[in-house]
């Protein structure tokens, strides 16, 4: 262990000798280093829309603007890249807020297949754009003890990324059951699953299987350490793995809700 002595005034010694405060110092070089890379990535996932914004301004102001077709377009690529920032900053705010503990979660006792069903509904355009079939198959009164929003946000970008990483016409199932005081639960989907390799990882800040892809379709690479941290909040953990149609298969286990008396 790499580790310094702090050291202390004279009137903080005890009578038996100096008192001497180990702090492992590897650890606090690892964490510097977590920060500074999680900056370095945040700047630049800011700086590419930033960077759109302001060429295609540019470009309208160059003379673009008098030319309406072209100046719908550079307006478009404007909406799109600004769409993209605000997706940032709020995800960003939003894991610095639960990392800091500063978004207290109140878990109460929440039917599962509700809160599916809730979920699910909000993303049925965008399935049914894409001609992919989303089904929830959880018995109704399968209590889960979570908090409501966090678990909402929780299902939403597992069942979004379903629909978004994976090609047209692809089949999603949001399943649940209950073992051994906890409850199960799983999102599986048929398109190309994540490779072994980067199963444990895309729970990581900015991680992206295919980055460019990941971009280009607006995914801004926190959803899922959002999800990580949301679970690990409410005494859950989740996990990635192949299922067996070869797509990605999540499963989440949360306490079980109280039964009502
Ligand atoms: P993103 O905004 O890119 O979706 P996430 O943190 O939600 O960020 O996911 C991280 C990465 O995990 C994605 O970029 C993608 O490579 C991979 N991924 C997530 N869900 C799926 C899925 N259902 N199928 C295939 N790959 C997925």
């Amino acid at each position: 262990v790499n580790a310094a002595p702090l050291a202390l005034p004279a009137q903080s010694r005890g009578a038996a000798g100096v008192v001497a405060v180990f702090f492992d110092v590897t650890e606090l070089r690892r964490i510097e280093g977590l920060q500074r890379n999680f900056i370095a990535n945040a700047s630049h996932e800011l700086r590419t829309p930033v960077a759109s914004i302001r060429a295609s301004s540019e470009t309208l102001l160059g003379g673009a603007l008098d030319d309406p077709e072209a100046a719908r377009d550079f307006v478009e690529v404007i909406e799109r890249n600004a769409t993209r920032l605000h997706r940032l900053v709020d995800d960003l705010l939003d894991l610095s807020r639960i990392e800091g503990g500063e978004r207290p979660l109140s878990p109460g006792t929440l039917d599962l297949s509700v809160q599916a069903e809730a979920a699910v509904a909000l993303l049925r355009g965008r399935a049914m754009e894409r001609g992919t079939d989303v089904k929830i198959d959880v018995a109704p009164g399968t209590l889960v003890a979570a908090d409501p929003r966090a678990l909402d946000q929780i299902l939403t970008n597992l069942v979004d990324n379903a629909i978004h990483h994976t090609p047209n016409g692809s089949h999603v199932v949001v399943r649940a059951r209950a073992a051994n005081g906890r409850v199960v639960l799983e999102v599986e989907d048929d398109g190309p699953g994540i490779p072994a390799v980067h199963q444990a990882r895309v729970f990581d800040r900015f991680y992206r299987v295919d980055p460019g892809r990941s971009r280009a379709s607006g995914g801004t690479g926190l959803g899922l350490s959002i999800a990580k941290h949301l679970v690990e909040a409410m005494s859950g953990d989740i996990t990635v793995t192949t299922g067996a149609a070869g797509g990605a298969l999540f499963r989440i286990t949360l306490p079980t809700g109280a039964q009502k008396k």
